[in-house]
């Protein structure tokens, strides 16, 4: 038995009847919410429905989709906060950082060893039904993995660049601390201030050609700030801080960088 595929409709706004692009909920015209959006989650073990036990207000609800065809038993995240997303992928980041949260929550008293993720958005029309396309993963994140899988197996004397990383980091004692430098499995502020330290700052990272000093200094500066959460001393931002994606891989294309070059 095979599913109907799901073919986004034109619609129009319950409120004025002007017609909605596709996969929109917000009108553009009268700005009302035509639906909702919900981020689809996934989980390498078990855990969502431990998740959906703890997190049930309407800023942060994980729960299991029912009678819904096409996402029948999916896991889902819902906030009051996607209601302000015009478009899907202005929902993601949003999902992303909710679920980080969620996440920390858990893992301050689970010991979290894994962490579910956002497999796309789906935008639901006010009967709770599917409506324009699912966005997947954003098209920036899946080119750096596509360009992170080209990289790690690039040959190097004859292995993969991960095989050679791995028997260099056997041998030489600073990469294994570079290693030990992201060893999180997400990514953290106070890794992204370390890994620029450990390369001698914006001026150690210029001079080895990893970064200009000017992009080196905001994200360090940014990462100071936030690492500093927790201090009554005020540690300003920068202008135009980078997001926590944006530094980690600025750090970790650094780090890879100077990894590499000790091949
Ligand atoms: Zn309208």
């Amino acid at each position: 038995m095979s599913t109907p595929p799901v073919v986004p409709q034109p619609r129009n706004c319950t409120v004025c009847d002007g017609g909605l692009p596709i996969a929109r909920i917000i009108c553009s015209l009268c700005g009302a919410s035509n639906g909702r959006y919900v981020a689809v989650l996934e989980s390498p073990v078990t855990g969502l429905p431990e998740s959906a036990q703890c997190f049930v207000s309407d800023l942060c609800r994980i729960t299991q989709l029912d009678g819904i065809p096409k996402l029948e038993g999916k896991w889902v995240l819902e906030s009051s906060q996607f209601n302000v997303c015009a478009t899907p992928s202005e929902v993601f980041p949003l999902a992303n950082k909710i679920l980080s949260t969620a996440c920390r929550i858990m893992s301050l008293y689970f010991g979290l060893s894994y962490r579910p993720i956002v497999k796309f958005i789906q935008c639901l029309d006010t009967g709770g039904q599917p409506c324009g396309n699912e966005v997947r993963i954003s098209f920036t994140l899946k080119t750096t993995s596509r360009d992170a899988m080209e990289n790690l197996t690039k040959p190097i004397n004859g292995r993969p660049r991960a095989t050679a990383i791995f028997e260099a980091a056997h041998k030489d004692a600073k990469i294994r601390y570079a290693l030990d430098l992201y060893q999180d499995i997400e990514d953290r502020w106070p890794n992204v201030y370390d890994i620029i330290e450990f390369l001698g700052g914006p001026k150690g990272i210029k001079n080895s050609g990893f970064g200009t000093e000017k992009e080196t200094t905001t994200v360090k500066q940014t990462a100071n700030h936030y690492r500093h959460l927790g201090s009554q001393k005020q540690f300003p931002l920068p202008s135009k801080p980078p997001s926590l994606p944006q530094a980690a891989y600025f750090a970790k294309k650094a780090l890879s960088r100077w990894i590499e070059s000790r091949l």
